[in-house]
């Protein structure tokens, strides 16, 4: 096995020197006083050995990584019937973006893209009275931490000034793809988007998409395929249009959040974290995306 604990602290030493371009999000006022020289980085194999680096203590806001998780526990319960009302295909737009919702008729491209998630969010207050409670129960029960919870000023910012968001809730309604009120939706969405972990806790979190949709107590929350289909949607849409880069430079199936956070997995090998806060201009965390590209250089270790 490589030595993971000098490679991340490399890596760590590499991001610190090379200091890639990128802003703190800001179009979120709560996300907008992070400081921007934070880093963190964890890694847990499939053998259950944990590295880490930097601030992978901290918790932080998880953002669109949320995404994935929302997606599995639809596909944990009631499965197939959400893929005719959210498309599989990547978006090759940014990850708020409109422009295709008119020509396809309020059918979002896939689950990672804001109007696919609020979809999914949709999707699961028609299953539970109380979806949030379900939802942070699953995530609880999956991340292996009791305690994991939202950040309600940071999931309120984000709401006063959800337009967008709610534009395209309006949107999708009208076309007869959202069932339940949209203020209820978004707030619903916005509280998820919030849920704050450190990096130790996604990396343990997302090790059920490197176990093949299994627990590390051997439960099975998702089938063998639907596990393979969630890492194939990370692979193709998890950085919106800058999915095929991120594929091309690291070569894992991930998921973004504009809180600054990257969580990825090597199916069969490893699950691995990081946080750096400024985004590059598509919205993925700079320094982010550079370690990630790091590690599966320096390890050989990306799927391809
Ligand atoms: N909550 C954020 C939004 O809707 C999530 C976006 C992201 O992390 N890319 O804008």
């Amino acid at each position: 096995m490589p030595d993971y604990q000098a490679i991340l602290e490399e890596i760590h030493a590499k991001v610190v020197a090379e200091r890639p371009e990128g802003r703190v999000a800001s179009y979120i006022p709560g996300l907008a006083k992070i400081h921007p020289d934070l880093f963190g980085m964890h890694l847990l194999t499939a053998e259950g050995e944990e590295f880490s680096v930097g601030d992978s203590d901290e918790t932080f806001s998880i953002q669109s990584i949320t995404k994935v998780l929302l997606i599995s526990m639809v596909l944990s319960t009631q499965g197939r019937k959400i893929w005719s009302r959210v498309g599989v295909e990547p978006s090759g737009d940014p990850f708020n973006s409109l422009v295709q919702l008119e020509h396809e008729r309020g059918i979002p491209r896939n689950p990672f893209i804001n109007s696919g998630a609020l979809v999914v969010c949709d999707f699961l207050m028609s299953l539970y009275d109380d979806p949030l409670s379900e939802f942070l129960n699953f995530v609880r029960r999956i991340s292996g931490v009791p305690d994991i919870s939202f950040d309600r000023f940071v999931a309120k910012s984000e709401r006063k000034v959800a337009y967008r968001n709610l534009a395209m809730l309006n949107f999708m309604k009208d076309f007869g793809n959202i069932h339940n009120d949209i203020i209820a939706v978004i707030d619903f969405y916005c509280a998820v988007c919030s849920i704050r972990m450190s990096c130790g806790e996604l990396a343990r979190t997302f090790a059920l998409f490197m176990n093949h949709g299994k627990l590390g107590n051997g439960e099975q929350i998702l089938s063998v395929r639907r596990a393979k289909r969630i890492n194939a949607l990370m692979l193709t849409c998890g950085f919106y249009d800058e999915s095929g880069e991120f594929a091309f430079r690291v070569g894992l199936p991930g998921k973004s959040g504009v809180g600054g956070g990257i969580a990825a997995v090597n199916p069969g090998k490893y699950s691995v974290a990081v946080w750096s806060p400024p985004l590059n201009e598509k919205g993925n965390s700079a320094a982010g995306c550079l370690a990630l590209e790091l590690l599966t250089d320096i390890t050989g270790t990306s799927i391809f």
